[in-house]
């Protein structure tokens, strides 16, 4: 099921594909086919929801051309949206499936949020600075994304209103993880998160009882730090 199929209609004339609107689809299908496929990325909820998301409608005007491009690109306030394999595998990795809810720590421009809204989610979402939030909230309702939950504040605390989470992801480092996130992983769901300092392995883990977290390490990856309550935890 794909939530938002026919739903990006971001030109004019009433759903009429524009040229240049067949241009970016294009450089989409690029993309997923060489950066994410390639390197074995398989799930196709996963794979369709990120043919659909129009990633350069997330990016600042000044580096939209590059929006396609195998790498991560700046989104104001010294944060980025992370490269787009990176967001396919952590995606994958999560093990959702339609009518799942997922919180996800560190919403950014909103694209991760609105990739896991395509693939039918329910997605809570939060991030720490402000100017960020607003401006997702916003761009997420200009697209007609109704599945998405923002929220401004620290991630620290999860969001216990909503919990528990089939899937939890977190797309900026923190050296441990929170406990309150956790506490919200429903039992069989998985967490999907880098961890570390500047080092950081990219972890899942796997709530396999009330007390049990295994965990395995997928690959080092490079990601913002989680500021916030998590930095002045002992
Ligand atoms: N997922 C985003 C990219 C996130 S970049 C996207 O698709 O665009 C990481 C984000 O995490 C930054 O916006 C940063 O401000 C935010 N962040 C860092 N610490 C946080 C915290 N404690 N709680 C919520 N958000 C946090």
């Amino acid at each position: 099921m794909l939530a938002l199929a026919g739903g990006w209609s971001w030109g004019c004339g009433g759903g009429k594909t524009t040229d240049q609107e067949a241009r970016w689809a294009a450089l989409r299908d690029e993309m997923v086919a060489t950066q994410i496929a390639a390197r074995g990325v398989r799930d196709a909820n996963v794979l369709a929801a990120l043919r659909s998301v129009p990633r350069h409608l997330f990016v600042p005007a000044d580096v939209r051309a590059e929006a396609y491009a195998d790498h991560p690109l700046p989104i104001g306030e010294g944060q980025t949206i992370s490269q787009p394999y990176i967001v396919g595998l952590m995606t994958e990795l999560l093990e959702v499936k339609p009518g799942d809810r997922v919180l996800e720590i560190g919403t950014g421009s909103g694209y991760q949020a609105a990739v896991l809204a395509a693939m039918g989610c329910n997605v809570y979402t939060i991030e720490i600075r402000v100017p960020l939030a607003r401006e997702a909230e916003q761009r997420l309702a200009s697209l007609g994304v109704k599945n998405v939950h923002v929220r401004t504040g620290d991630g620290y605390a999860g969001w216990p209103e909503a919990a528990p989470f089939a899937g939890i992801i977190v797309t900026a480092a923190p050296e441990r993880i929170p406990q309150p996130l956790l506490d919200q992983l429903k039992i069989g769901g998985h967490m999907v998160i880098p961890v570390g300092a500047f080092y950081q392995q990219l972890k899942v883990i796997t709530r396999t009882g009330t007390a049990d977290f295994p965990e395995r390490d997928v690959i080092p990856v490079r990601f913002v730090p989680m500021t916030g309550e998590v930095e002045r935890r002992p």
